[in-house]
């Protein structure tokens, strides 16, 4: 046996290396505030309510008759036939066999690579780190599209060959620039992929915080279902990032070589995965119910409002930033000839105020910082305050 040497990757992972910088700031300054608006978790707590529904799900398995063992590896069908109606409000019609059950977004955009061979994969740079370490751990070939001003952060399918075929990883809204790719640029995408027999892993994991018009779903795209995944994930959208929930779409239109890669999908997920708590699966289903939905909707409100007075003390500071109407990400670009980890060692030792490198989502983000909305509103006005020249500059 040989170990896979692509697992020994000479950089961290950029919020590893992150935290051990933190921590040792933390060291050497032990009574200073870290103010945290790097890593995108979430930070607002749950609702009673949801928690209650989870709590007495939880209590059936006290019950013999109404205790449960294993659950169904692709997901109850009480939260499949929930999502099935979700997409079909948007008029979009799947059936419970096209929806899987995980346990979050990252596990699948991940795992999806084990259905292919001699794979080449089209990454944006910068982009959510994940998609590059996984295809750099299968020693894939691994095409960088740049996100640079000149095309306004847009991933297109400009310079691609068109005689061979690729797995198309498209993160709308963008972590970590914020950019939304529109109806007409997706349909370009999901053109691009059906013509060369690519797949597009689309991944959803900020639809919750689109506001304008832009796709919600790559199925909005006439033509998506023969040649796209949808991973969708609660983590965001509902505060699920302890729980773990999320949900991945495989039509059972998309076709490769003869074979069906919904069939694919589920012999992986039923041998590597033995499915989601049934208390956690009946949490995502209210969180799908009108009343569960209000209450998420209060959250991302909140971390809106966030990016919104994230965005007016920066516009204040003249910072070329990205506008983020779609995104709790703000994509910042460094003012100062430093490179992205300098500027985030500035950052942390002058003001305690974390972000992340934009370099630590790929050289196409060196020179900016991402900040994250996800932080608390008295981190995010604290660390706006500290940066701001006038003390004396109150936003309102
Ligand atoms: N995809 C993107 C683009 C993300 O930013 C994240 C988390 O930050 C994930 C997937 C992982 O989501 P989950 O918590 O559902 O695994």
């Amino acid at each position: 046996m040989k170990i896979n040497e692509s697992y020994l990757l000479k950089d961290d992972y950029v919020f590893t290396k992150i935290n051990k910088n933190v921590a040792q700031f933390k060291e050497k300054y032990p009574k200073k505030r870290i103010l945290n608006l790097g890593i995108g978790d979430v930070t607002c707590a749950m609702n009673r309510k949801l928690i209650e529904v989870m709590a007495n799900a939880l209590y059936e398995q006290t019950n013999k008759k109404t205790f449960k063992g294993y659950p169904p590896e692709t997901g109850y069908d009480f939260l499949k036939n929930a999502i099935v109606n979700k997409y079909a409000l948007k008029g979009i019609s799947f059936i419970c066999d096209e929806i899987f059950i995980s346990n979050g977004a990252g596990c699948d955009v991940t795992n999806i690579l084990n259905l292919f061979h001699n794979l080449t994969a089209v990454i944006a740079d910068p982009t959510y780190p994940a998609y590059l370490n996984s295809n750099k751990f299968y020693g894939n070939d691994i095409i960088l599209l740049p996100l640079t001003k000149q095309n306004n952060y847009k991933l297109l399918p400009y310079g691609l060959m068109e005689d061979r075929s690729y797995l198309i990883y498209i993160c709308s809204p963008n972590n970590p620039t914020g950019v939304t790719l529109n109806h007409n640029e997706l349909k370009t995408w999901v053109d691009f992929a059906n013509k060369t027999q690519s797949i597009i892993l689309f991944d959803n994991a900020y639809e919750s915080f689109v506001e304008d018009n832009s796709p919600k779903s790559i199925y909005e795209v006439e033509g998506a279902k023969t040649c796209a995944i949808e991973v969708s994930s609660f983590s965001k959208s509902a505060g699920f990032t302890n729980l773990r929930c999320g949900f991945t779409i495989v039509p059972k239109e998309l076709m490769r070589q003869n074979n069906s890669i919904n069939n694919m999908w589920l012999k992986h997920q039923c041998t590597f995965f033995n499915g989601v708590p049934y208390h956690i699966q009946k949490g995502a289903l209210f969180v799908l119910s009108s009343e569960g939905e209000k209450i998420c909707q209060k959250n991302i409100k909140y971390y809106k409002t966030n990016v919104q007075i994230l965005e007016k003390y920066l516009k204040y500071n003249n910072f070329e930033f990205v506008s983020s109407n779609n995104s709790p990400y703000i994509w910042v670009k460094i003012p100062t000839t430093q490179t992205s980890w300098q500027y985030f060692n500035f950052l942390l030792n002058t003001y305690g105020i974390v972000c992340v490198p934009g370099s630590g989502f790929g050289k196409c983000g060196e020179g900016y910082i991402r900040f994250s909305a996800f932080a608390t509103r008295e981190e995010i006005n604290l660390a706006m305050k500290k940066l701001t020249k006038s003390a004396q500059y109150e936003i309102v």
